[in-house]
C-alpha cells in the first residue's frame, strides 16, 4: 500500500518552533551525556514557587476541587486579578473583563487569531517574542516588523511605530519590559503612542506585560491599560509564570475590552474548556498573599543583572547595554565576526553554555545573543569565564 501523507491545512506550516525550547532540548541531551551545561537559555525564573502558593493548590485538591470551572475562570480569581491591577496600576478593571488562561501565551494566540486574517496587517516587535510572528503567519495576516534598536535601549519608538500603521492595520503587539532584550519603554514614549493611536481608531493593541513587575532602577511600569481613550481596544496579557515563578503551572490571564470578552470565552470553550482548578486556587493565593517572595526575587535578579552585564562587557568582542527589566541581557556580538547562530552553537557545544541566537527573535536580532541571568551568581560567573575562553579559541 502506498503511504499517503496526511493532507493537513497549509497554514499549519506558518507555525514555527520556539528557539528557546530547541536549545533547552539540546542542552538537556548534552547534560544527559554527562556534559556540565550552564543554562542561560530558557526564560524562566530559577526560583521555586513560594510555599504558600503550593499549599493553596494542595488544599484545593484535598478540598475536592476536581471538576471543571467556568471557562473564564473562578470568580474569586478574576476578582483578585482586578484588585491587583487596581492596586498596582491604578486602573479600574471589572472582573467580567478578565479571562483566565493556561499560560500567558494563550491570550496572545486568542488576540492574534481574533484580528489576524488575509488582507490585514499586524505590527510586532523585532527582535521580539517569536510566537507573535509565528501566529501572525498562521492567521494569514501580514506581519509588519517594528525594529527595536540598541541605541534606543531596545525601547519602542512611538514615531517609528505610528509610521508603520496603514489603513489595513488592525493590531499592534507591544511588549515592555521586553523579551529578548530586557528593554523598557519609558512612559513618555508610551504616552506619545497612546496619543498617536487616536488617529487610528481601527487599530487594537495587544500589550504583553508579562514582565511588568520585573523592572529595576526605581522605574514604574507604564501599562497600556492606563489610557481611558484606549479602553475599548487594549488587550492586556499577563500571568503568573514570571512574577511568581510558576512557568510549569500554566496560568495566565487576559484583560479584554468588554466587547471582546465573549469572543475570548468562545475561543476558550472551543479548545481547553477551563484552566486546571488547583492552579487557579494557587493563583488566588499568589495575588492575595504575601508579596515578599516576589520582591526578594526581583532584588536577586537586579544583582545578577549587574553581574551579567559587567561580565559580558569584560569579554573582548562583546558589548552589552544595561537592560531595564525582565531577566535577559542582549549583548552585541558583531565584533566577534560570527553570526548569532554560529555563536549560539559554539557556546553550547564547546563551552557548555546555553544562550539563544538573537535571530530566534527576528531578523533584527542578528548580531546579538539572548543571555538569561535567571541563574545563580556562581553559574553566571562560571559562564562568563567559559564564554571568554571559548571566544578566544574561535
Ligand atoms: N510573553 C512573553 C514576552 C514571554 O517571554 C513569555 C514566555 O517566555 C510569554 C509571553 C508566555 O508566558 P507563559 O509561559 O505564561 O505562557
Amino acid at each position: 500500500m502506498p503511504v499517503i501523507a496526511p493532507d493537513i491545512a497549509p497554514n499549519i506550516s506558518g507555525l514555527r518552533h520556539e528557539g528557546a525550547f530547541e536549545v533547552l532540548d539540546r542542552a538537556a541531551a548534552l547534560a544527559a551525556e554527562g556534559r556540565d551545561i550552564i543554562n542561560l537559555g530558557i526564560g524562566q525564573p530559577d526560583f521555586k514557587t513560594a510555599p504558600h502558593i503550593v499549599e493553596a493548590a494542595v488544599r484545593a485538591l484535598e478540598d475536592g476541587h476536581h471538576g471543571y470551572t467556568p471557562p473564564a475562570g473562578i470568580p474569586r480569581l478574576r476578582e483578585a486579578v482586578g484588585a491587583d491591577l487596581n492596586e498596582r496600576l491604578g486602573v479600574a478593571v471589572d472582573p467580567s473583563q478578565v479571562v483566565i488562561v493556561p499560560g500567558g501565551k494563550v491570550t496572545m494566540q486568542m488576540a492574534i487569531l481574533m484580528f489576524g486574517r488575509p488582507g490585514v496587517e499586524i505590527v510586532y516587535p523585532d527582535p521580539g517574542f517569536p510566537v507573535y510572528a509565528s501566529l501572525i503567519d498562521y492567521s494569514g495576516a501580514t506581519g509588519v516588523p517594528l525594529p527595536l534598536l540598541e541605541q534606543d535601549g531596545f525601547a519602542f519608538s512611538a514615531e517609528a511605530l505610528l509610521e508603520r500603521i496603514t489603513p489595513r492595520c488592525r493590531l499592534i503587539v507591544l511588549n515592555s519590559p521586553a523579551n529578548p532584550t530586557g528593554g523598557v519603554t519609558p512612559k513618555a514614549e508610551v504616552d506619545k503612542l497612546a496619543a498617536g493611536l487616536e488617529d487610528h481608531p481601527q487599530v487594537a493593541v495587544l500589550s504583553d506585560e508579562i514582565y511588568g513587575r520585573l523592572i529595576y532602577d526605581g522605574q514604574r511600569h507604564a501599562s497600556l491599560l492606563a489610557y481611558p481613550h484606549l479602553k475599548d481596544r487594549v488587550v492586556l496579557l499577563d500571568g503568573w509564570s514570571k512574577t511568581y515563578a510558576m512557568t510549569g503551572w500554566r496560568l495566565g490571564y487576559g484583560v479584554w475590552p468588554p466587547g471582546l470578552v465573549d469572543a475570548a470565552i468562545r475561543m476558550a470553550v472551543n479548545s481547553y474548556s477551563c484552566v486546571n482548578a488547583a492552579a487557579q486556587y494557587a493563583g488566588i493565593a499568589a495575588l492575595t498573599g504575601p508579596q515578599g517572595p516576589v520582591d526578594d526575587m526581583v532584588s536577586a535578579f537586579d544583582a545578577r543583572r549587574r553581574l551579567a552585564v559587567e561580565g559580558l562587557n569584560g569579554i573582548p568582542g562583546l558589548s552589552c547595554v544595561m537592560p531595564g527589566g525582565a531577566f535577559y541581557a542582549f549583548p552585541n556580538i558583531a565584533a566577534t565576526g560570527r553570526s548569532a547562530k554560529e555563536l549560539e552553537q559554539a557556546l553550547l557545544e564547546r563551552a557548555g553554555v546555553a544562550t539563544i541566537a538573537g535571530t530566534s527573535f527576528g531578523a533584527h536580532g542578528e548580531g546579538y545573543l539572548r543571555v538569561s541571568y535567571a541563574n545563580s551568581r556562581a553559574k553566571i560567573e562560571e559562564a562568563m569565564a567559559r564564554i571568554r575562553d571559548c571566544l578566544e579559541g574561535l
